[in-house]
């Protein structure tokens, strides 16, 4: 059988993830989160004092670029892959408040776009991946075969990180996640590079009423549909 592209693209906290893994898993394709990638690379910014407070500096996180090594290795118990930074495992950390706060703005810089772009086109060049952020069908894979745009209200949004932050033991606030998330938005929305935007030919999915089970049936059918025609 052919095997097919999938981009998900859409607003923070609407589930991308959870979708893609599930989709991933079904159709025995590969998994790549690219917020991961984003929140690596401001973790090593936020680790060398290059961003955060007044000592925000783009300029010196571009020039260590080089230096920053990112891939994602398999963990079979969870039955997806994890993101390693220069070869720690970092996926507790990148999930953090304080990566939140700080990751718009490092993905803002058209040089980190560039690196993880690159290293992203790579992944999916073998196609038979599900590939989720906000720009990869717009970017990353134009021509992808299934172009997926979710949202939701920002509210639900919250209350669902803020759930999840609580039962992974973070202290949040439901107030700060809002206005984490609603920042994020606007930031993603109105960059320069790349903003974040429905792709041509992408089907909008609003699941602020809809259910994980009927909204994964749903697209795994559209997916189906595809690869029979491919
Ligand atoms: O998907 P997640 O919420 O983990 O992404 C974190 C941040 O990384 C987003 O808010 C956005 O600023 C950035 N990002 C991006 N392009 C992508 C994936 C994520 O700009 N393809």
């Amino acid at each position: 059988m052919n095997r097919i592209t999938i981009a998900i693209d859409g607003f923070s906290s609407t589930g991308k993830s959870t979708l893609a893994k599930q989709l991933a898993k079904e159709l025995g394709y590969v998994y790549v989160d690219t917020g991961a990638m984003y929140r690596a690379v401001t973790l090593f910014a936020i680790r060398h004092g290059h961003i955060g407070g007044e000592r925000s500096n783009g300029e010196a996180l571009v020039k260590l670029l080089p230096n920053i090594k990112l891939h994602f290795e398999y963990n079979d118990d969870l039955g997806y892959s994890e993101m390693y930074l220069n070869g720690e495992n970092v996926e507790k950390e990148i999930r953090g408040m304080d990566v939140s706060k700080h990751v718009s703005h490092v993905a803002e810089i058209e040089q980190v776009r560039y690196k993880l772009v690159e290293q992203q086109k790579e992944m999916g060049k073998e196609k038979g991946v599900v590939m989720d952020g906000r720009d990869i069908g717009t970017v990353v894979f134009p021509d992808a075969e299934l172009k997926i745009f979710m949202t939701a209200s920002p509210q639900k949004r919250a209350y669902r990180r803020y759930k999840e932050l609580l039962d992974r033991g973070e202290t949040v606030t439901y107030a700060d996640i809002l206005e984490n998330v609603e920042k994020r938005d606007y930031i993603d929305s109105h960059r320069a590079a790349s903003p974040l935007k429905k792709a041509e030919g992408a089907i909008v999915f609003d699941n602020s009423d809809m259910g994980l089970k009927e909204q994964f049936e749903r697209i795994h059918n559209y997916a189906l549909r595809i690869i029979a025609k491919t």
